[in-house]
């Protein structure tokens, strides 16, 4: 019998949810950003819901066949990743646009001789200091580009470190219009941050990623509830339960220890699932939609839940990790981590099915 833990994906909710980044960024168009495999929730399920996207912004040539395949004729547009010059072959037939982030990668476009010049996004790394070119060298980067017979179209683009930090955004943003005065193309700019919380970064392509999953840039939960829909919800069920006494310990480790007379519940998900091992005792959970807490420590397969606010629970309980009852952020929070790496780190042994 296969396991009962899915991730259902709710496609209601994604067009919900790009449909706010249209109307945060008026006038803008919109790339729906679907690397990691659309943030886990799988490029296939998430496509009909996002085509009403102006382009489709993704890390990995195979994606982009990927969305090529689900029958996407319009642009697509490969973030900063390496490539190497045969990449680019790829890239050519499939009418891709690429980022360039450095000298080596002008370099091996200057050598294509593609039948038609190839779009092209020159990265700016205006403060985040992980790709790109400095303000400094951003205009002799763009006359190399614009010299180069292999490149056509060029869109001048930056990153933004900060996903609610308006401080930081403005600096960057300062720097951004420092290092691209006066040279010539469209702008992109802005993440779901930066689309959400910042006009002044608005551009003319918007690049919302995690907005478009329901989860909140910021990482609270409450900064976007009344805004966005929660699209993945991790579901399970409970595969046995147990009744404590005083001082009984539950699981690896025995890090719980229960200080009264108690009924737990035993929830088939565990770490090899995606589920964070750090989870600690407290982290919320929803048993047939009441929310509770997550006891002791998150096994391989299992973790175990406190059934205190749901005494009618037993075996075949529906049970929710994360979704409509629990914010994904929340869970996150409890783990000292994002809703970014929840979704992206579901193991393949978690099933992808759309709600
Ligand atoms: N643009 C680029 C270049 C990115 O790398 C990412 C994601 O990391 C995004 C846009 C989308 O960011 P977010 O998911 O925060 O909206």
């Amino acid at each position: 019998m296969p396991r009962p833990i899915h991730a259902f994906v709710d496609t209601q909710a994604i067009a919900h949810n790009l449909a706010v980044a249209r109307r945060s960024a008026p006038g803008s168009k919109v790339w729906a950003v679907v690397k990691a495999n659309a943030y886990g929730h799988d490029i296939d399920l998430v496509y009909p819901a996002l085509r009403q996207a102006d382009g489709f912004a993704l890390l990995d040539l195979d994606e982009a066949v990927r969305v090529r395949e689900c029958g996407w004729r319009g642009p697509i547009l490969l973030l900063e990743g390496v490539f190497a010059a045969s990449d680019l072959d790829i890239v050519v037939r499939h009418g891709l646009t690429q980022v360039i982030h450095c000298d080596e990668q002008l370099a091996m476009v200057e050598a294509l001789r593609p039948a038609a010049p190839l779009p092209v996004y020159l990265k700016m790394n205006s403060g985040m200091n992980r790709v790109g070119f400095r303000p400094d060298a951003y205009r002799a980067a763009w006359q190399r580009a614009r010299a180069c017979a292999s490149i056509g179209e060029i869109t001048l683009m930056t990153h933004f470190a900060d996903a609610d930090g308006p401080i930081g955004t403005s600096r960057q943003l300062a720097e951004f219009e420092r290092g691209a005065d006066g040279l010539a193309g469209a702008r992109s700019l802005s993440n779901s941050a930066a689309t959400l919380w910042h006009a002044a970064a608005r551009s003319d392509w918007v690049r919302p990623g995690i907005m478009l999953y329901g989860a909140s840039p910021s990482g609270k939960a409450a900064d976007t509830a009344a805004l966005l829909r929660p699209a993945m919800s991790l579901r399970s069920e409970l595969i046995g339960t147990q009744q404590l006494q005083p001082g009984d310990t539950v699981g690896y480790g025995s890090t719980f220890v229960a200080d009264r007379p108690m009924r737990i519940g035993v929830v088939a998900c565990g770490y090899a699932d995606g589920y964070p091992r750090v989870a600690p005792t407290g982290t919320p959970i929803a048993v047939d939609g009441v929310r509770t807490r997550v006891i002791g420590r998150v096994s391989m397969d299992m973790l175990t839940v406190d059934l205190t606010p749901c005494p009618g629970a037993g075996v075949a309980t529906p049970v929710e990790l994360w979704g409509r009852h629990v914010a994904i952020d929340e869970v996150a929070q409890a783990c000292g981590t994002v809703g970014y790496e929840l979704m992206t780190a579901l193991t393949p042994r978690v099933g992808r099915q759309r709600e």
